[in-house]
């Protein structure tokens, strides 16, 4: 079984989060997408059960390695990273179209069977990007499973949303993104830190794709961005609300407070 595993390395969640220019500030204190770590195990857990290998894949900026190390340490055998001035402001569609690319070097030497994604990146939150992959390979996707199930053929999965429970069933090679319910991601200890030092890391650039896919037809970088982020604030903290003290006047206070806030 051989599980390509995507994941992002964003601005830590506790840091002060900036847009400049279009562009989210990165690389002050970015680290492994939490969400992703999911991912790992249940990509990791896949190849305990079936033997195989676990490819982790991330398209970022410089210190993006950081991540992969993390992901070799959680179990992964092998990581790569693509990073390259001109991927700068890339945007979903962008970011899938590489991804996509490296899945499709990576089958030269022998096929995927299984994309696993987490739910969303923490920073541009568009959960956009494991459709976006299936689009381009035309392989079936399985979104937001807090349980997967995966056989030498297929994998099934468990997704509770909105009040409904699915329960659905894809043949492989297929994509499968992962919520945070779906396992509990396992904490590298100082063996598993020795070990992923020997791990195979590779930094590709777009060159290193060219093989595969015609770069300058791709929609890369700020300028083959489609859409542009003009700003992403945090959401202004909601004041306590005024507390009325009913001591039979509360209707009357109500009904004044309401005339004063519809003035
Ligand atoms: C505030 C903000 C808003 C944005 N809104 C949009 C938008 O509406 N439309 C748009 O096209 N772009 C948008 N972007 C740009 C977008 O964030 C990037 O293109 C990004 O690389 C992919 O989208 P995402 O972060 O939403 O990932 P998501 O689709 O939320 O990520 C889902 C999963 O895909 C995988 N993944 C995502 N990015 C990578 C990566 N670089 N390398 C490896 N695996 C990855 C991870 O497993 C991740 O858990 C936004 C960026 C910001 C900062």
């Amino acid at each position: 079984m051989r599980v390509f595993v995507s994941i992002k390395h964003v601005p830590d969640v506790m840091s002060e989060r900036r847009i400049e220019n279009g562009r989210l500030v990165r690389g002050e204190d970015d680290t492994l997408n939490e969400l992703d770590e999911n991912a790992i195990e249940a990509a990791v857990q896949a190849v305990e059960d079936h033997g195989g290998e676990v490819i982790a894949v991330t398209m970022g900026p410089e210190g993006a390695e950081d991540s992969a190390m993390l992901a070799l340490q959680k179990g992964a055998d092998r990581a790569i990273v693509v990073t390259d001035d001109r991927l700068a402001g890339s945007d979903v569609v962008g970011t899938a179209q590489v991804l996509t690319a490296v899945a499709r070097k990576l089958a030269e030497e022998e096929p995927i069977d299984l994309i696993i994604t987490g739910m969303a990146s923490l920073d541009g939150m568009t959960s956009m990007v494991p459709a976006a992959i299936a689009a381009d390979l035309q392989w079936p996707y399985l979104s937001l499973a807090s349980e997967i199930q995966i056989d030498e053929d297929a994998v099934e999965v468990f997704r509770s949303a909105d009040g409904f429970d699915d329960r659905l069933r894809a043949g492989l090679p297929a994509v499968v993104s992962v919520t945070d319910q779906v396992n509990e991601p396992r904490f590298p200890n100082f063996k598993d830190m020795r070990a992923a030092r020997k791990k195979p890391l590779d930094v590709w650039s777009l060159d290193d794709l060219a093989d595969v896919v015609d770069v300058s037809n791709m929609a890369i970088g700020k300028h083959g961005a489609g859409t542009m982020v003009l700003s992403a604030d945090e959401e202004p903290e909601r004041s306590a609300g005024q507390v009325i003290q009913d001591a039979g006047e509360g209707g009357k206070k109500l009904a004044e407070y309401i005339a004063e806030v519809l003035k």
